[in-house]
């Protein structure tokens, strides 16, 4: 284990533990969360070694078994999470009608493909093997396991996106550090994330799914993405929900809570956290935030 002594957006050091949460989706190990006093950023605290990162991810053969297995559901599964296709292509294009588009973490590339069926240039980044595979060989996409292009040091992007991946990456610094050389200068940066300061964040407590420790290594509320946003001279255009998500979520969180998890629930709980987050400065379950970056002068 690693522990950080410095806050990864703000760099104090004033920081407190919060919370102690079970990994309730894998290893049921008990992981803190600190708070930075200064920004109120919430991040997983000591966080594993990078080294110890893949047990607490399915195996590569799990997830190739599965894959191959349950094409259907991890169909059905990515519309109900990642919200259609199209939704995200609509929001994407009301920016930007067209050019290239880098998917950062872009799993079995359905996004993508979709993508590139609609004139874009379309290259993904996926650090597994299987999925990254997959991709190249069903959709012929251009995906890479990391930053690196290869000879392509000086490739930009109109579009950058990140599909509930950022909360997950080892350096978050880093990527942000890599995003804004990879974007041009009036390009799109798209980012979803959960938002810890939903009603089923707050409702389901320490059960909270989105939680999801130690995969998810930051958690942020608006006011603590935008403080990212701000360090990387990004601008905030739009906040969009992904209203889905509330029942997904919900969905795991009841499952987590009691061992199991009714349909009924599961619609009750996704719906009061949509309806409390129309009331509560656009809080829900999990927000996908688009910006720009600054013009430089
Ligand atoms: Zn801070």
């Amino acid at each position: 284990m690693e522990t950080l002594l410095k806050c990864p957006i703000c760099s104090s050091t004033n920081l407190e533990s919060v919370m102690q949460i079970p990994d309730h989706f894998l290893t049921n190990e008990i992981f803190s969360i600190s708070k930075c006093l200064q920004c109120g950023f919430l991040f997983t605290n000591p966080k594993p070694l990078k080294t110890d990162i893949p047990k607490y991810y399915q195996s590569e053969d799990y997830l190739s078994h599965k894959l191959k297995k349950l094409n259907i559901l991890s169909t059905v599964y990515y519309f109900a999470r990642n919200y259609s296709l199209s939704k995200k292509h609509s929001i994407i294009t009301k920016q930007k009608t067209t050019g290239s588009i880098l998917d950062i973490g872009s799993g079995t590339s359905e996004f993508l493909s979709y993508m590139k069926k609609r004139g874009w240039e379309a290259v993904g980044i996926e650090p597994l093997e299987y999925p990254r595979e997959f991709a190249k060989q069903k959709y012929s996409l251009d995906i890479y396991p990391d930053f690196d292009f290869d000879n392509k040091n000086d490739t930009t992007f109109d579009v950058i996106t990140l599909w509930h991946v950022l909360e997950h990456v080892e350096d978050l610094n880093l990527y942000m550090q890599k995003i804004s050389k990879l974007l041009k200068n009036d390009g799109l940066l798209v980012i979803a994330l959960p938002n810890h300061e939903s009603w089923d964040a707050k409702k389901f407590g320490t059960f909270w799914a989105a939680w999801d420790v130690p995969r998810h290594l930051y958690h942020f509320s608006q006011t603590t993405f935008h403080l990212l946003l701000k360090k990387y001279n990004f601008d905030l255009i739009s906040t969009v929900p992904l209203k889905m998500d509330s029942y997904y979520i919900s969905f795991l969180s009841q499952k987590y809570k009691s061992g199991s998890s009714s349909f009924f629930k599961t619609i009750i709980k996704g719906f009061l956290s949509n309806r409390d987050a129309k009331k509560s400065e656009n809080n829900y379950s999990s927000l996908i935030y688009l910006s720009k970056k600054k013009k430089s002068i």
